[in-house]
Protein backbone atom coordinates (compact mmCIF):
# COMPACT_ATOMS: atom_id res chain seq x y z
CA UNK A 1 0.00 0.00 0.00
CA UNK A 2 2.98 2.04 0.26
CA UNK A 3 2.24 5.29 -1.80
CA UNK A 4 4.15 8.46 -3.08
CA UNK A 5 4.30 11.38 -0.44
CA UNK A 6 5.13 15.25 -1.70
CA UNK A 7 6.05 17.81 0.65
CA UNK A 8 5.20 21.10 -0.91
CA UNK A 9 6.72 24.12 0.20
CA UNK A 10 6.12 27.77 -1.06
CA UNK A 11 8.79 30.16 0.20
CA UNK A 12 8.97 33.71 -0.06
CA UNK A 13 13.11 35.22 1.09
CA UNK A 14 12.82 32.38 2.99
CA UNK A 15 17.21 32.00 2.81
CA UNK A 16 16.73 31.90 7.15
CA UNK A 17 14.61 28.76 7.40
CA UNK A 18 15.16 27.13 4.14
CA UNK A 19 18.56 24.62 5.05
CA UNK A 20 17.60 24.29 8.76
CA UNK A 21 13.87 23.38 7.63
CA UNK A 22 15.34 21.35 4.38
CA UNK A 23 17.68 19.36 7.57
CA UNK A 24 14.55 18.47 9.36
CA UNK A 25 12.21 17.78 6.72
CA UNK A 26 14.63 15.27 5.34
CA UNK A 27 15.13 14.00 8.31
CA UNK A 28 11.27 12.99 8.39
CA UNK A 29 10.94 12.37 5.28
CA UNK A 30 13.53 9.36 5.38
CA UNK A 31 12.29 8.54 8.55
CA UNK A 32 9.00 7.64 7.05
CA UNK A 33 10.78 5.74 4.00
CA UNK A 34 12.34 3.70 6.50
CA UNK A 35 9.62 2.38 8.54
CA UNK A 36 8.21 1.73 4.84
CA UNK A 37 4.90 3.92 4.81
CA UNK A 38 5.60 5.78 1.82
CA UNK A 39 7.37 4.99 -1.22
CA UNK A 40 11.19 6.04 -1.68
CA UNK A 41 10.53 8.38 -4.64
CA UNK A 42 8.74 10.85 -2.12
CA UNK A 43 10.43 14.29 -2.72
CA UNK A 44 10.19 17.45 -0.52
CA UNK A 45 9.26 20.23 -3.68
CA UNK A 46 9.96 23.70 -2.14
CA UNK A 47 8.13 26.64 -4.60
CA UNK A 48 10.38 29.82 -5.14
CA UNK A 49 8.00 32.67 -5.23
CA UNK A 50 9.73 35.35 -6.71
CA UNK A 51 12.10 35.81 -3.66
CA UNK A 52 14.22 38.24 -3.67
CA UNK A 53 17.39 37.10 -1.70
CA UNK A 54 18.97 33.75 -1.96
CA UNK A 55 15.95 31.03 -1.56
CA UNK A 56 16.01 29.79 -5.51
CA UNK A 57 20.10 28.86 -5.23
CA UNK A 58 19.86 27.37 -1.98
CA UNK A 59 17.06 25.19 -3.54
CA UNK A 60 19.30 24.56 -6.10
CA UNK A 61 22.32 23.96 -4.24
CA UNK A 62 19.76 21.24 -2.20
CA UNK A 63 18.64 19.55 -5.22
CA UNK A 64 22.59 19.12 -6.52
CA UNK A 65 23.37 17.33 -3.27
CA UNK A 66 20.06 15.24 -2.89
CA UNK A 67 17.39 14.74 -5.84
CA UNK A 68 14.74 14.43 -2.80
CA UNK A 69 14.86 18.19 -2.88
CA UNK A 70 12.84 19.31 -5.58
CA UNK A 71 12.36 22.65 -6.96
CA UNK A 72 10.03 25.09 -8.92
CA UNK A 73 11.01 28.57 -9.34
CA UNK A 74 8.44 31.13 -10.15
CA UNK A 75 8.64 33.63 -12.97
CA UNK A 76 7.51 36.44 -10.07
CA UNK A 77 6.09 36.84 -6.81
CA UNK A 78 2.71 35.75 -6.97
CA UNK A 79 1.98 35.35 -3.44
CA UNK A 80 1.37 32.38 -0.70
CA UNK A 81 -2.09 31.08 -2.25
CA UNK A 82 -0.65 30.71 -5.89
CA UNK A 83 2.20 29.91 -5.20
CA UNK A 84 1.17 26.77 -2.94
CA UNK A 85 -1.17 25.95 -6.01
CA UNK A 86 1.77 26.10 -8.37
CA UNK A 87 3.39 23.56 -5.84
CA UNK A 88 0.35 21.74 -5.47
CA UNK A 89 -0.66 21.61 -9.35
CA UNK A 90 3.37 20.20 -10.05
CA UNK A 91 2.78 17.82 -7.56
CA UNK A 92 -0.27 16.30 -9.05
CA UNK A 93 1.71 14.50 -11.88
CA UNK A 94 4.20 12.49 -9.54
CA UNK A 95 2.35 11.87 -6.12
CA UNK A 96 -0.41 9.88 -4.62
CA UNK A 97 -0.48 12.53 -1.57
CA UNK A 98 0.58 15.86 -0.51
CA UNK A 99 1.14 17.75 2.37
CA UNK A 100 1.59 21.66 2.06
CA UNK A 101 3.28 23.76 4.84
CA UNK A 102 5.09 26.39 5.46
CA UNK A 103 8.80 27.17 4.91
CA UNK A 104 9.16 28.27 8.55
CA UNK A 105 7.82 25.07 10.12
CA UNK A 106 5.41 26.37 12.47
CA UNK A 107 3.33 23.21 11.89
CA UNK A 108 4.52 20.61 14.08
CA UNK A 109 6.01 17.97 11.02
CA UNK A 110 5.88 14.69 13.74
CA UNK A 111 2.28 14.79 12.75
CA UNK A 112 3.00 14.39 9.63
CA UNK A 113 2.87 10.20 10.18
CA UNK A 114 -0.78 10.78 11.16
CA UNK A 115 -1.37 12.67 8.07
CA UNK A 116 -0.53 10.02 5.94
CA UNK A 117 -2.04 7.15 8.47
CA UNK A 118 -5.93 9.03 7.76
CA UNK A 119 -4.89 8.85 3.86
CA UNK A 120 -4.38 5.43 3.98
CA UNK A 121 -7.62 4.87 6.02
CA UNK A 122 -9.20 6.85 3.41
CA UNK A 123 -9.41 10.29 4.13
CA UNK A 124 -8.59 12.26 0.72
CA UNK A 125 -8.37 15.57 2.45
CA UNK A 126 -6.90 15.79 5.82
CA UNK A 127 -6.90 19.31 7.89
CA UNK A 128 -4.38 20.19 10.33
CA UNK A 129 -5.98 21.86 12.84
CA UNK A 130 -3.99 23.98 15.85
CA UNK A 131 -4.82 22.77 19.61
CA UNK A 132 -4.06 25.69 21.12
CA UNK A 133 -2.46 29.49 20.16
CA UNK A 134 -0.31 29.29 23.30
CA UNK A 135 3.10 30.22 21.32
CA UNK A 136 0.98 33.26 19.18
CA UNK A 137 0.92 36.79 20.63
CA UNK A 138 -2.30 37.81 22.36
CA UNK A 139 -2.73 40.36 19.31
CA UNK A 140 -2.16 37.66 16.40
CA UNK A 141 -4.47 35.16 18.69
CA UNK A 142 -7.58 38.00 18.91
CA UNK A 143 -6.69 39.06 15.15
CA UNK A 144 -6.86 35.36 14.20
CA UNK A 145 -9.99 34.88 16.21
CA UNK A 146 -11.48 37.78 14.66
CA UNK A 147 -10.75 36.54 11.24
CA UNK A 148 -12.36 33.00 11.46
CA UNK A 149 -15.96 34.85 13.11
CA UNK A 150 -15.76 37.54 10.83
CA UNK A 151 -15.27 35.18 7.71
CA UNK A 152 -18.10 32.96 9.46
CA UNK A 153 -20.45 35.46 9.69
CA UNK A 154 -20.05 36.88 6.78
CA UNK A 155 -21.11 33.38 5.21
CA UNK A 156 -17.05 32.02 4.15
CA UNK A 157 -17.09 28.71 5.98
CA UNK A 158 -13.80 28.00 6.64
CA UNK A 159 -12.17 25.19 8.84
CA UNK A 160 -11.61 27.21 12.51
CA UNK A 161 -8.18 27.05 12.96
CA UNK A 162 -6.78 25.70 9.92
CA UNK A 163 -4.43 27.06 7.72
CA UNK A 164 -2.79 25.52 5.29
CA UNK A 165 -1.41 23.22 6.52
CA UNK A 166 -3.30 19.61 5.24
CA UNK A 167 -2.61 16.26 2.91
CA UNK A 168 -4.41 16.20 -0.34
CA UNK A 169 -4.64 12.90 -2.46
CA UNK A 170 -4.23 13.06 -6.18
CA UNK A 171 -8.01 12.61 -6.55
CA UNK A 172 -8.90 15.96 -4.50
CA UNK A 173 -5.78 17.86 -6.44
CA UNK A 174 -7.72 16.90 -9.79
CA UNK A 175 -10.74 18.64 -8.19
CA UNK A 176 -9.09 21.28 -7.38
CA UNK A 177 -7.89 21.76 -10.81
CA UNK A 178 -11.49 21.96 -12.13
CA UNK A 179 -11.75 25.50 -10.20
CA UNK A 180 -10.17 28.08 -12.71
CA UNK A 181 -10.94 30.96 -10.51
CA UNK A 182 -8.26 33.55 -10.23
CA UNK A 183 -9.01 35.10 -6.68
CA UNK A 184 -7.99 31.82 -5.08
CA UNK A 185 -8.47 31.13 -1.41
CA UNK A 186 -8.01 27.74 -0.99
CA UNK A 187 -9.02 27.30 2.80
CA UNK A 188 -12.41 27.87 1.30
CA UNK A 189 -12.12 26.05 -1.95
CA UNK A 190 -10.88 23.04 -0.16
CA UNK A 191 -14.13 21.41 1.79
CA UNK A 192 -16.11 22.63 -1.66
CA UNK A 193 -13.94 19.87 -3.27
CA UNK A 194 -16.11 16.94 -0.82
CA UNK A 195 -14.89 13.87 -0.71
CA UNK A 196 -13.75 12.18 2.54
CA UNK A 197 -12.34 14.15 5.06
CA UNK A 198 -10.39 14.20 8.86
CA UNK A 199 -8.69 16.05 10.95
CA UNK A 200 -5.43 16.37 12.84
CA UNK A 201 -4.58 18.26 15.51
CA UNK A 202 -1.44 19.52 16.64
CA UNK A 203 0.38 22.65 18.14
CA UNK A 204 2.14 25.55 16.25
CA UNK A 205 5.53 26.47 17.19
CA UNK A 206 6.57 30.01 17.19
CA UNK A 207 8.82 31.02 14.20
CA UNK A 208 12.22 29.55 14.40
CA UNK A 209 14.42 32.69 12.28
CA UNK A 210 13.08 34.89 9.87
CA UNK A 211 10.15 37.32 9.51
CA UNK A 212 6.21 36.55 9.35
CA UNK A 213 5.30 37.90 5.47
CA UNK A 214 1.48 38.28 7.23
CA UNK A 215 1.52 41.82 9.28
CA UNK A 216 -1.63 42.95 10.62
CA UNK A 217 -2.67 44.89 7.02
CA UNK A 218 -1.96 41.94 4.48
CA UNK A 219 -4.20 39.78 7.17
CA UNK A 220 -7.24 41.99 7.01
CA UNK A 221 -7.00 42.19 2.85
CA UNK A 222 -6.52 38.24 2.85
CA UNK A 223 -10.06 38.12 4.93
CA UNK A 224 -11.61 40.24 2.94
CA UNK A 225 -10.80 38.95 -0.29
CA UNK A 226 -11.49 35.44 1.38
CA UNK A 227 -14.99 36.60 2.25
CA UNK A 228 -15.44 38.36 -1.21
CA UNK A 229 -14.41 35.02 -3.08
CA UNK A 230 -16.82 32.79 -1.30
CA UNK A 231 -19.66 34.21 -0.28
CA UNK A 232 -22.14 37.34 -1.99
CA UNK A 233 -23.46 37.74 2.12
CA UNK A 234 -22.33 41.10 2.09
CA UNK A 235 -24.26 42.04 -1.14
CA UNK A 236 -27.41 40.75 0.46
CA UNK A 237 -26.44 42.87 3.58
CA UNK A 238 -26.51 45.83 1.93
CA UNK A 239 -30.12 44.88 0.27
CA UNK A 240 -31.50 44.07 3.60
CA UNK A 241 -30.27 47.68 4.65
CA UNK A 242 -31.92 49.56 1.94
CA UNK A 243 -35.10 47.58 3.17
CA UNK A 244 -34.53 49.14 6.76
CA UNK A 245 -34.18 52.49 5.69
CA UNK A 246 -36.46 52.57 3.32
CA UNK A 247 -38.96 51.64 6.18
CA UNK A 248 -37.67 54.18 8.52
CA UNK A 249 -38.10 56.66 5.18
CA UNK A 250 -41.64 55.60 5.01
CA UNK A 251 -42.22 56.52 8.56
CA UNK A 252 -40.64 59.95 8.43
CA UNK A 253 -42.81 60.44 5.34
CA UNK A 254 -45.89 60.49 6.79
CA UNK A 255 -44.64 61.99 10.17
CA UNK A 256 -43.87 65.20 7.59
CA UNK A 257 -47.05 65.17 6.23
CA UNK A 258 -48.38 65.19 9.25
CA UNK A 259 -46.24 67.94 10.52
CA UNK A 260 -46.77 70.23 7.67
CA UNK A 261 -50.56 69.71 7.75
CA UNK A 262 -50.95 70.85 11.24
CA UNK A 263 -48.67 73.53 10.21
CA UNK A 264 -45.77 73.01 12.41
CA UNK A 265 -43.47 72.56 9.77
CA UNK A 266 -40.34 74.22 10.69
CA UNK A 267 -36.40 74.57 9.75
CA UNK A 268 -35.37 70.28 10.40
CA UNK A 269 -31.57 71.56 9.90
CA UNK A 270 -30.53 69.17 12.02
CA UNK A 271 -32.50 66.00 10.66
CA UNK A 272 -31.56 67.08 7.44
CA UNK A 273 -27.91 67.17 7.59
CA UNK A 274 -27.89 63.88 9.63
CA UNK A 275 -29.73 61.88 6.87
CA UNK A 276 -27.76 63.53 4.06
CA UNK A 277 -25.00 62.34 5.58
CA UNK A 278 -25.91 59.40 6.97
CA UNK A 279 -27.29 57.71 3.77
CA UNK A 280 -24.30 59.35 1.55
CA UNK A 281 -21.77 57.39 4.16
CA UNK A 282 -24.20 54.56 3.48
CA UNK A 283 -24.11 54.62 -0.45
CA UNK A 284 -20.59 54.84 -0.61
CA UNK A 285 -19.83 51.73 1.59
CA UNK A 286 -22.34 49.83 -0.49
CA UNK A 287 -21.07 50.95 -3.60
CA UNK A 288 -17.05 50.01 -2.23
CA UNK A 289 -18.71 46.91 -1.46
CA UNK A 290 -20.47 46.17 -4.79
CA UNK A 291 -17.39 47.41 -6.43
CA UNK A 292 -14.73 44.82 -4.68
CA UNK A 293 -17.39 41.60 -6.63
CA UNK A 294 -16.95 43.69 -9.57
CA UNK A 295 -13.41 44.09 -9.72
CA UNK A 296 -13.76 40.38 -9.13
CA UNK A 297 -15.46 39.94 -12.07
CA UNK A 298 -12.98 41.68 -13.80
CA UNK A 299 -10.56 39.86 -12.85
CA UNK A 300 -11.91 36.57 -13.48
CA UNK A 301 -13.03 37.08 -16.61
CA UNK A 302 -9.65 37.93 -17.96
CA UNK A 303 -8.32 34.45 -17.33
CA UNK A 304 -4.82 35.42 -16.42
CA UNK A 305 -3.10 32.87 -16.08
CA UNK A 306 -2.78 32.59 -11.97
CA UNK A 307 1.50 31.53 -12.05
CA UNK A 308 4.24 30.76 -14.48
CA UNK A 309 6.80 28.34 -13.64
CA UNK A 310 10.28 29.28 -14.85
CA UNK A 311 12.26 26.10 -13.72
CA UNK A 312 11.88 22.81 -12.49
CA UNK A 313 13.90 20.76 -10.93
CA UNK A 314 12.39 17.12 -10.23
CA UNK A 315 14.28 14.21 -10.79
CA UNK A 316 11.19 12.09 -10.90
CA UNK A 317 9.07 9.45 -13.69
CA UNK A 318 5.87 11.56 -14.21
CA UNK A 319 3.02 8.55 -12.92
CA UNK A 320 0.92 7.76 -15.91
CA UNK A 321 -2.49 8.08 -15.37
N1 LIG B 1 4.95 33.10 1.23
C1 LIG B 1 4.97 33.01 -0.17
N2 LIG B 1 4.72 34.14 -0.90
C2 LIG B 1 4.44 35.36 -0.32
C3 LIG B 1 4.39 35.41 1.10
C4 LIG B 1 4.64 34.26 1.84
O1 LIG B 1 5.22 31.94 -0.74
O2 LIG B 1 4.25 36.32 -1.05
C5 LIG B 1 5.22 31.87 2.02
C6 LIG B 1 6.27 32.00 3.09
O3 LIG B 1 7.57 31.80 2.59
C7 LIG B 1 5.87 30.93 4.08
C8 LIG B 1 4.36 30.90 3.96
O4 LIG B 1 4.04 31.54 2.72
O5 LIG B 1 6.38 29.66 3.73
C9 LIG B 1 3.66 31.57 5.11
O6 LIG B 1 4.20 32.85 5.36
P1 LIG B 1 4.54 33.36 6.83
O7 LIG B 1 5.19 32.27 7.62
O8 LIG B 1 5.32 34.62 6.70
O9 LIG B 1 3.09 33.68 7.41
P2 LIG B 1 2.59 33.51 8.94
O10 LIG B 1 2.94 32.12 9.37
O11 LIG B 1 3.31 34.55 9.72
O12 LIG B 1 1.12 33.74 8.85
MG1 LIG C 1 4.75 31.33 9.39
Amino acid sequence: MKETLYLVIPCYNEEAVLNETAKRLLAKINSMIEIDIIKDDSKILFVNDGSKDKTWSIIETLHNENKIFSGVNLSRNKGHQNALLAGLMTAKDYADMTISLDADLQDDIDVIDKFVEEYYNGSDVVYGVRSSRATDTFFKRTTALGFYKFMNVLGADVMYNHADYRLMSKRALDGLNQFREVNLFLRGLVPLIGYKYSVVEYERHERFAGESKYPLKKMIAFALDGITSLSIKPIRIITGLGFFIFTISFVALIYSIIVKLIGKASIGWTSLTVSIWMIGGIQLLSLGVIGEYVGKIYNETKQRPRFIIADKLIDNDKKDR
